[in-house]
């Protein structure tokens, strides 16, 4: 009798336990939350995942029996990103409407001529630089870029005037994505026309998406994704706050709990963005580094990958120090340090989703 009992009670703790895990895996408290920030974000305040520096769903799949490897028989990865929000220095002929009356002049001028001011890339944060410093390390990675047009919000740069970038990019064995805009979240013919215009102007096919400021919707933004074309997104991180937004550290297809499906999309879920280290969080650089490298090592342990994110105009100073330090420290624990789209390719290979997605089903009720 009281046996069956303490079995009745440890099933029952069990199943509760799996229902968190799948609550947290399918982030089902962010469709629901009220609050959100001026750009429309989920703040990590409002989730019911209460362990955002432990991949929580990850450890239980791993524990039950998910083993990935990775090329050279190495134990975890690094998706290294790059998200080129700014290229140019401040340029009056393309961002403002000039003051005096001379600069109204040449500007008017050169308009009705035609004549197009070349972008001055300001030299701290060309990609040649992030390039050869990603080298060094062994590392190649995935560069996202806006498609903007002179009048959207933080328009910086055409990619017509710096298109000579796309071939160097692809011929070291980086990916070119999309940033998207401001709205492009919740606007899908506005995703597409961006996507279209990068892929036209940057000759490459275009698979992976990231939106400009974290601004993402659940489940609208996967939707829209998968409806776009796209072959993976990520987005999916609290710009507020490091770590495992909904416990995963490996890519994994969403579910969207509206329609008890699957979306047919992989999620590279963000776990470190430079903003959340320094902005959002005020970490010191030494708390940022510490912080940084406890969650490797988390995500090593899981045999897991760690999306990363660094700005290319983050590449020199303190903060280019700071960085080389993250790439040295996974560098010297042999961990894959790649672009989003070769480890998609190689998830694929592996078929790791169908696995994960089977041991999930143990975790639905
Ligand atoms: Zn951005």
């Amino acid at each position: 009798m009281a046996m069956a009992f303490l079995r009745t009670m440890f099933t029952k703790k069990m199943n509760d336990e799996k229902n968190i895990l799948w609550d947290v895996f399918t982030a089902k408290s962010e469709y629901s939350a009220a609050e959100k920030d001026e750009y429309g974000r989920v703040s990590s305040k409002f989730t019911s995942n209460k362990e955002l520096l432990y991949p929580v769903v990850s450890k239980y799949l791993h524990k039950s029996g998910f083993q990935p490897t990775y090329p050279g028989n190495r134990k975890f990865a690094v998706c290294l990103t790059h998200d080129v929000d700014l290229l140019a220095k401040y340029d009056p002929n393309y961002r403002y409407v000039p003051h005096s009356f001379e600069n109204k002049v040449r500007h008017t001028a050169k308009k009705i001529l035609g004549i197009k001011e070349p972008v001055q890339l300001n030299p701290d944060w060309r990609l040649e630089k992030m390039i050869s410093l990603d080298k060094k390390y062994n590392a190649t990675a995935t560069y996202f870029f806006l498609a903007l047009k002179k009048n959207e919000k933080d328009f910086n740069y055409e990619l017509e005037q710096i298109k000579y970038l796309f071939p160097l990019l692809v011929n070291s064995g980086c990916e070119i994505g999309l940033h998207g805009s401001h709205e492009a979240y919740r606007n899908l013919s506005g995703m597409i026309r961006e996507k279209n215009t990068l892929q036209e102007i940057a000759k490459t096919k275009i698979a992976g998406y990231r939106n400009h400021f974290l601004r993402f919707s659940i489940p609208e933004t996967w939707s829209h994704l998968a409806s776009a074309g796209f072959v993976y997104d990520t987005t999916f991180g609290f710009a507020d706050h490091i770590g495992f937004r909904n416990g995963m550290c490996y890519p994994f297809s969403p579910f969207n709990v509206k329609t008890g499906n699957f979306f047919d999309l992989l999620e590279l879920p963000l776990v470190i963005m430079d903003v959340s280290l320094f902005h959002y969080m005020r970490f010191s650089y030494r708390d940022a580094l510490e912080q940084c490298c406890r969650l490797i090592d988390e995500v090593e342990s899981c045999r897991g990958v760690l999306t990363f994110l660094w700005h290319n105009n983050y590449v020199t100073g303190e903060m280019g120090e700071f960085y080389e330090s993250i790439l040295k420290y996974v560098y010297n624990k042999n961990g894959w340090m790649t672009s989003a789209i070769d480890l998609v390719k190689w998830w694929r290979e592996k078929q790791y989703s169908q696995l994960m997605q089977e041991l999930l089903h143990t975790l639905k009720q």
